[in-house]
């Protein structure tokens, strides 16, 4: 059988591909890249390549800046475009140090050490998640944001342009090898929802990176912006990353239970308490951004509250019902994640917190049964529902506290987050906004 290497090169050689991207993530979830001329591939494939981490945010000490990009040939997808002449491959790297170690300022490695430990139980881990983005006619601020169409929730646009560049975006993934399983307008104007079908997290996390990028790129080739931003619009509902999330022990899913009247395993009841337990503190990984509180706000099918629920989109944690007849489509929603976090550092402290109260046998909550927008502080308090962090410096000091964090993230990561996200507080904190010189500006 030929190895996954050779099929590489070969598909470099029949495709007559002309440029190959590396690519890797940094700390931030930003995509980084560079290229090689596919006669580099082989060697890379060997060896791996050296580059300059020191260039990228989070990466590397400067003293010790050279890292090796080795490209993992399994992630291997051809462009379904073609940049002019030229047709180009990508390919996602794992970052190592000069003498072969694992570089702990890599996402892709925090992630492969989290999902071993997992596997060292015996658990592959699932994720599938609903990217939300919304399209604009530009990027440009001045004069404000025209969106792109006046839609609503599941609402059939027709021909308009922004069902029409989503439609070429899902075509563009399945020629990617992505597998998507729905798309929809969302529920604000211009917002739109991309499923991707499930698969193992470390492979959908490279996808949500190639998801990424293939909404912004299809929507530039057609001069329109699309963003990930989580709240770029007063008044409607932001942009989440609702994420399914599944154990598997070999082919069977671990967090199915038939006879329970839930239909949940105890492997599955522990995860969700581990999930609700470390919420808060995991929360400025999963929404890293200042603006990422402003969609976890009341009244919007955001979460605020840390609560689970079979059918209640205020709930942080949503038990879907799995298909009849399908007890291995059993998964925990994950309402929090909003499409602009990392997805490498996101998945893994998610399964970090769930295999915690696995292995720490927590106590699942009783089901919060109304909707918890309407409870009073009261109701919540009775109930014992904690909050999620409001805002990012909240969000950053809970994180700080956590061990289970710092585990999961590694020293160099859980550093080097702490304190770019501190900086991003301090420059946010002495912002003067508009909202601020229309309140006070004529009235004080
Ligand atoms: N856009 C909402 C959010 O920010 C979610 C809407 C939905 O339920 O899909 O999480
Ligand atoms: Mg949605």
């Amino acid at each position: 059988m030929r190895s996954q290497k050779e099929h590489v090169l070969r598909v470099v050689e029949e495709r007559d591909i002309h440029v190959v991207q590396l690519w890797f993530t940094d700390v931030l979830g930003t995509p980084k890249s560079f290229n090689i001329a596919p006669s580099e591939l082989e060697g890379a494939l060997r060896e791996g390549m050296t580059f300059d981490g020191s260039s990228i945010d989070g990466f590397s000490r400067v003293q010790e800046s050279d890292v090796l990009a080795r490209p993992d040939p399994i992630t291997f997808q051809v462009f379904p475009w073609k940049d002019g002449e030229l047709s180009a491959a990508r390919i996602f790297c794992d970052i190592l140090n000069l003498d072969g170690t694992p570089f702990e300022g890599c996402p892709r490695n925090v992630l492969r050490r989290t999902l071993d430990r997992a596997r060292q139980k015996g658990f592959t881990f699932h994720a599938a998640p609903e990217l939300e983005y919304f399209y604009f006619a530009s990027a440009d601020l001045d004069g404000g944001l025209r969106l792109l169409d006046t839609g609503s929730y599941f609402e059939l646009t027709g021909t308009d342009t922004a069902g029409d560049l989503r439609n070429r975006t899902v075509v563009a993934l399945e020629q990617m090898g992505v597998p998507v399983e729905y798309s929809q307008h969302e529920d604000a104007p211009s917002q739109h929802e991309i499923d991707l079908r499930h698969a193992d997290a470390l492979t959908m996390a490279d996808t949500v990176m190639t998801a990424r990028l293939v909404v912004k790129q299809i929507a530039e080739q057609h001069g329109v912006h699309a963003t990930f931003m989580p709240k770029p619009l007063e008044g409607v509902q932001g942009s989440g990353m609702h994420t399914h999330f599944s154990l598997f022990e070999g082919e069977s899913n671990a967090f199915s239970e038939p006879g329970d009247p839930q239909g949940l395993s105890r492997i599955a009841k522990g995860f969700i308490a581990g999930l609700l337990h470390h919420a808060p503190s995991i929360t400025a990984i999963t929404n890293q951004w200042v603006n990422s509180y402003k969609r976890l706000v009341a009244g919007y099918e955001a979460p605020v509250h840390v609560s689970w629920a079979r059918n209640n989109r205020s709930a942080l944690v949503r038990v879907p019902l799995p298909k009849r007849g399908k007890p291995e489509s059993t998964r925990v929603e994950y309402r929090a994640p909003d499409p602009a976090c990392n997805p490498y550092l996101a998945f893994a402290v998610v399964l970090a917190a769930g295999l915690d109260g696995i292995e720490s046998g927590y106590e699942l909550p009783p089901e919060a049964a109304a909707n918890v927008y309407a409870l009073s502080p009261e109701e919540l308090a009775a109930e014992g529902i904690r909050a999620l962090p409001g805002s990012l410096a909240e969000a950053v000091d809970l994180m700080e506290g956590s061990e289970l964090v710092a585990e999961t993230l590694g020293e160099h990561v859980f550093e080097w987050f702490i304190r770019n996200k501190r900086a991003e507080w301090a420059v946010y904190k002495t912002h003067v906004s508009r909202f601020e010189l229309e309140r006070y500006l004529a009235r004080l």
